[in-house]
């Protein structure tokens, strides 16, 4: 009967137009199957029915439909309310799509992730095929975060979509998962190959450095690959294996992938937990020292190597030989090396003054911190005597930086320390080193000086090493002498200290100050 402006305006109708049509024909399908007006806009007065206007040009405007009886002249008429809501709409569309995506790079999010995965395993089981998940994680990330800052990372993380996006086909789908850590899924694979091939492309277009404030920026990428359904027929398993194999390759050195096999998980779980046993029991000192004497050929001490040693509340004493690996790997080897050559000299200080003690170093410590500046420390605050601290190294130091390694052994000695060339003959065993490097003494390695009795081929080598290092005025030292043949054999060849369990295992620190109060 009567329509007001804003109406017109929107169907751009004029007032007599509207009037020859009926209420539902406005909209787009009319009312459905309610055909007839009041049976569709009876009960409209608190929830709106949701509609499509018609408006100009074919255009379909979004509409909520509000109605009410109203008494009118001589009886009842029916107002209807039609409110446009596009701009509602598209803010509805665009939380839905924030609430998918991530702002930064504008891929998907895990939980726009997770709903395209779902679809893809279900489409996978159906048609028999295979899918692929590519779990991936930057190398190197934080380090340029927290060089170069926030915005300097944002770029970075762009950046590297950007590169990664370009690898990929249409179909393939990548996400962001937040941090530097990265999904792609592959919708159909033929093998598990496809994906490998696809994780060595990713992680080659990341060797050119990014170009940041003016630095050039490198970081890397280690992957994961996981199959659905093999290694997984829900979103939340397939991602977790493909989680887990990246894990692994992060272990295994970064900037490689790996795919995922039964076992992984309980191997990348079990290191997990040790890492985090391994810090809660540092950060509570739980962790000992062993002391091994080390003894002349007359057979009295000369000195004790430190050992570090973990008591484990459940898994009982577990050797070093695990955990050493395991700290170099997570960095916790640099507080770790610290409070074992700490916690040595002052043992050491309270010996008599003709005992010393020797401490292993990693490598890792090496790349990490100040050496020279730590043990300088180190002896300032035991007062430990530098001539009764011997440090061990091995050959893993040596090589990877000869210059800096050289400057650290003779900055090392300068300060009075005697540097010792731990486990020789494990490695590269090369005689140059003991030319090149000014130690003050070499370990033979037990797996040398275990054979020498049986085996014409190891006692020569062993017997040119004693040789050739008394030549260069390098001590030697036999390391795992277990039986009293290979001690008279060493002894005799001119070997100078001798350790090993057949003279005196790795002990704890009072057994060992009793030993020494009573030679
Ligand atoms: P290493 O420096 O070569 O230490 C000597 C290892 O040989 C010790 O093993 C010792 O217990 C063992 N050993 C000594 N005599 C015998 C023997 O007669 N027979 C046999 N079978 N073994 C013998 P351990 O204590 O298990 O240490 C293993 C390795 O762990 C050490 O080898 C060292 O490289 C590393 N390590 C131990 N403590 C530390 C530490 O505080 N810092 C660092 N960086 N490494 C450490
Ligand atoms: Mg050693
Ligand atoms: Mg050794």
């Amino acid at each position: 009967m009567d329509a007001n402006q804003s109406i017109l305006e929107m169907t751009g109708l004029d007032l007599n137009d509207i009037k020859l049509l009926k209420v539902p024909d406005l909209f787009a399908g009319g009312f459905g199957e309610k055909k007839d007006t009041a049976s569709a806009l009876a009960d409209r007065v608190g929830a709106p029915e949701q509609l499509e206007l018609l408006g100009p040009a074919g255009r379909r405007i979004p509409v909520e439909v509000l109605s009410r009886e109203v008494p009118y002249v001589d009886g009842q008429a029916t107002v209807v309310a039609i409110r446009d809501v596009t701009e509602r709409k598209a803010a509805e569309d665009y939380i839905r799509y924030l609430a998918m995506h991530d702002t930064l790079t504008s891929l998907p999010n895990r939980r726009g992730l997770e709903n395209v995965l779902g679809q893809v395993i279900e489409q996978a089981l159906r048609n028999g095929a295979e899918a692929a998940v590519l779990g991936l994680d930057l190398d190197g990330f934080k380090a340029v975060n927290d060089s170069l800052g926030h915005h300097a990372g944002d770029m970075l993380l762009k950046e590297v979509a950007v590169r990664f996006q370009a690898q990929l086909r249409d179909a393939d789908y990548l996400a962001r998962l937040g941090g530097d850590e990265f999904v792609i899924v592959l919708r159909s694979v033929a093998s598990v190959d496809d994906a490998i091939q696809l994780a060595k492309r990713l992680i080659a277009c990341l060797w050119q450095p990014f170009t940041l404030a003016g630095h050039d920026v490198y970081v890397g990428v280690s992957i994961g690959v996981a199959l659905c359904p093999r290694d997984g027929e829900t979103a939340q398993m397939v991602l977790k294996n493909a989680d887990i194999a990246m894990y692994q390759a992060k272990i295994k050195g970064k900037g490689q992938v790996y795919e995922f096999q039964a076992g992984m998980e309980t191997a990348v779980r079990e290191r997990h937990d040790l890492e985090l046993d391994l810090r809660a029991a540092l950060g509570r000192h739980e962790l000992q020292i062993y002391y091994q004497p080390l003894f002349d050929v007359s057979g009295n001490i000369t000195g004790f190597e430190a050992l570090a040693r973990w008591p484990h509340p459940e898994r009982g004493m577990i050797p070093p030989d695990r955990f050493i690996p395991l700290a170099e790997e997570t960095g916790l080897i640099v507080p770790l090396g610290e409070w074992v050559l700490k916690t040595a000299c002052t043992v050491a200080a309270g010996w008599q003054s003709d005992i010393s003690i020797a401490v292993n170093l990693s490598p890792t410590q090496f790349q990490r911190v100040d050496l020279v500046n730590v043990v300088m420390r180190t002896l300032e605050e035991t007062g430990l005597e530098p001539a009764r601290l011997e440090l061990e190294v091995t050959e893993t130091l040596l090589m990877e930086d000869v210059p800096k390694a050289l400057a650290l052994v003779r900055d090392l000695r300068a300060l009075g320390v005697r540097v010792a060339l731990d486990d020789f003959g494990t490695g590269y065993s090369s005689l140059a080193y003991l030319h090149n490097f000014p130690f003050d003494k070499v370990k033979v390695d037990r797996s040398f000086i275990n054979k020498i009795t049986n085996d014409p081929n190891a006692w020569t080598i062993v017997e040119s090493i004693i040789v050739m290092s008394h030549k260069l005025k390098l001590r030697v030292t036999a390391e795992g002498i277990e039986t009293g043949a290979q001690l008279s054999m060493l002894t005799e060849h001119g070997c100078d200290e001798m350790q090993g369990f057949l003279l005196g295992r790795p002990m704890p620190e009072i057994q060992a100050s009793t030993r020494i109060s009573h030679t």
